[in-house]
């Protein structure tokens, strides 16, 4: 049996559990895979019993990204670039902190693009969601990142955060409203305006190109910037294949196995609902 669990709070509704067993059922690998609530300040203790319990394994959602950082011995360049883990692995007596989120996103925009080198991206917001995604994207082979986020200055943080690391990568960063006059191949909305009543302001020719168009979160409606990118006939997603290729991407950690990532997500979206913009 191999002992996983979930770290967060809340964490009622995680879809994780489902995702983990589906994993392990097309692997043929008896998987058990548990909920844990956790706060900042109890994190420490509860995934340490969960550790004597003989666990194997771990993802970590909001808000224990950055304070689980404390809990590994040593970071994936991810994790590092990111400054937040979602996975953790026991490898022979040590715990290795890892950052899927990012491999995750260029799974599905593999999926949905077929490819990626080459591509201009413009990434909306600069929060935890947006500094996990930099990396991968570029290790992708895309061409350039644009980051532009409500606060400005928080975008251009993360590109000096990254650009100090990799000073040769194609990185810009700006206000949502003072666009440079480029065209996009995929604009992220990395922001968490999706399940609001509003989105990014962004100005309208950003579309101009018909970009594809992605959302990172997901559920049965379009959010207010997938209704926009429609109504300019983009191509529109939202983020549940990154969920599930973020999952993908931590099983394979734990177990070595590549899962198959569009039969869970096939089944997910039934359960969900496909979205759809009434
Ligand atoms: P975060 O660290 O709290 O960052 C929030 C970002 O949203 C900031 O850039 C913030 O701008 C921006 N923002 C908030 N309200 C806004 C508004 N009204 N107008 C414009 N910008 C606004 O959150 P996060 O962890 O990065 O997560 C962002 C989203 O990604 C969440 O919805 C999360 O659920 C989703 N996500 C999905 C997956 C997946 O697997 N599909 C994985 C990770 C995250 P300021 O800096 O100006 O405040």
């Amino acid at each position: 049996m191999i002992k996983l669990a979930v770290f967060g709070d809340p964490i009622r509704h995680s879809l994780s559990p489902q995702i983990h067993h589906a994993f392990g059922e097309q692997a043929g690998l008896r998987v058990e895979y548990l909920r844990i609530l956790a706060s900042p300040a109890g994190l420490r203790e509860r995934f340490q019993q969960f550790a004597d319990e003989g666990g194997v394994g771990a993802n970590i959602t909001l808000p224990l990204k950055q304070v689980s950082l404390d809990l590994a011995d040593d970071l994936s360049t991810e994790a590092q670039e990111a400054g937040a883990l979602n996975t953790l692995i026991l490898k022979n007596g040590t715990w290795n902190g890892a950052n899927t989120d990012g491999l995750g996103l260029v799974h599905d925009l593999l999926r949905l693009r077929g490819a990626l080198a080459g591509a201009r991206v413009l990434l909306v917001g600069a929060g935890g969601a947006a500094r996990g995604v930099v990396g991968p994207l570029m290790r992708a082979g895309i061409a350039s990142v644009h980051v532009v986020n409500r606060t400005p200055e928080r975008a251009e943080a993360l590109v000096q955060h990254f650009l100090q690391r990799q000073p040769t990568w194609n990185l810009s960063a700006g206000a949502l409203t003072s666009m440079p006059n480029s065209d996009f191949d995929v604009v992220i909305n990395a922001t968490a305006t999706g399940l609001t009543s509003e989105r990014p302001q962004l100005p309208d020719r950003v579309l101009r190109c018909k970009p594809l168009c992605y959302d990172m979160v997901y559920g049965d409606k379009a959010t207010h910037f997938m209704q926009w990118a429609l109504g300019y006939q983009c191509q529109v997603e939202d983020g549940l294949g990154m969920l599930v290729g973020q999952a993908a991407e931590s099983f394979r950690l734990w177990t070595g196995v590549s899962p198959d990532i569009t039969t869970v997500t096939q089944q997910l979206r039934l359960q969900l609902g496909q979205w759809s913009d009434s």
